[in-house]
């Protein structure tokens, strides 16, 4: 990278504005990391949990020097808590692995890493509701989306009736749903990219020191879809499955079948926007 010898003499607002643009927007995940069931993908990177972790970390501008380091630490705040009041809210995230610390002002999606169907132990589902839980955090930081799973409503599609599963029956949930306009759904098992860091973080795909390794790409973002698939067709670089290849017009027919059996033609339904979820691992798995 060049370096820019005048950046010490430039305005110190200006500076701190430089430093705020380094901030990496970040997908916040509330989920159980229950490492054999998540995402059911078999690959170490998606078992030892340390995508999520690195996802976390203190921006990477915080080791560039003081004054950037002021910057990322002020932007680091501690993760919204619900009162204790909202029981619907605090059992649910009693039971989460928490994230320590988020920046919600450049939060671009809270994803709630949850369905049902995953749930295939007896110890499942934890008290409270995930969605009202995820809906509040998002309510805490503003210019956020909501991000679910496809198979979350893909439950609710094939089991309408209430079950110790099933925090919401079909009517509870498109109740819940209808107070957002919109929410993300990721259509299909994230997609893991594994490769060299410094070619990752040369694209500005995860933020523009590469620190926001996870990324959720609506489908009709097609230049930026399109960037991730091409970085992973490069050499050296491995894309645990092609989206393109996968037929999307199939996942996208699968979900507005999906809406059109939970919320049917309503018109107050939510607007459900399919999505992909891009995981960077800077490890080199085993099994790539
Ligand atoms: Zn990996």
């Amino acid at each position: 990278m060049a370096t820019f010898h005048l950046f010490p003499q430039l305005p110190t607002e200006l500076r701190l504005a430089i430093w705020h643009l380094c901030l990496p927007h970040r997908v916040v995940e509330l989920d159980y990391q229950r490492e054999d069931l998540l995402f059911g993908a078999k690959r170490p990177c998606a078992k030892n949990a340390a995508l999520t972790d690195a996802n976390t970390r203190i921006p990477a501008l915080s080791r560039v020097n003081r004054e950037a380091r002021g910057v990322a630490l002020e932007s680091w705040q501690p993760h919204p808590e619900p009162l204790s009041d909202s029981p619907e809210l605090a059992d649910w995230a009693s039971g989460i692995i928490p994230v320590p610390r988020v920046d919600s002002h450049r939060t671009q999606f809270v994803h709630l890493n949850w369905a049902p169907a995953q749930d295939i132990d007896a110890d499942w589902p934890a008290d409270g509701d995930p969605l009202r839980y995820a809906m509040w955090v998002a309510d805490q930081m503003p210019g956020s989306e909501i991000s679910l799973d496809a198979s979350l409503l893909e439950d609710v599609q094939y089991n309408s009736i209430h079950s110790e599963k099933h925090p919401w029956t079909r009517e509870e949930l498109q109740d819940l749903m209808r107070r957002r306009k919109s929410f993300t759904v990721v259509v299909q098992e994230p997609i893991f990219i594994h490769g060299d860091f410094h070619r990752v973080a040369q694209t500005g795909l995860w933020g523009l020191l590469g620190d926001a390794p996870v990324q959720i790409v609506h489908a009709d973002e097609e230049a930026r879809l399109n960037s991730f698939v091409e970085l992973g067709r490069e050499e050296g670089m491995k894309l645990s499955s092609d989206p393109f290849k996968n037929p999307l017009k199939d996942r996208l027919q699968e979900l507005s079948d999906t809406v059109m059996a939970v919320f049917g033609s309503d018109e107050n339904a939510p607007r459900l926007v399919p999505a992909f979820m891009f995981r960077y691992c800077p490890h080199n798995c085993a099994s790539n």
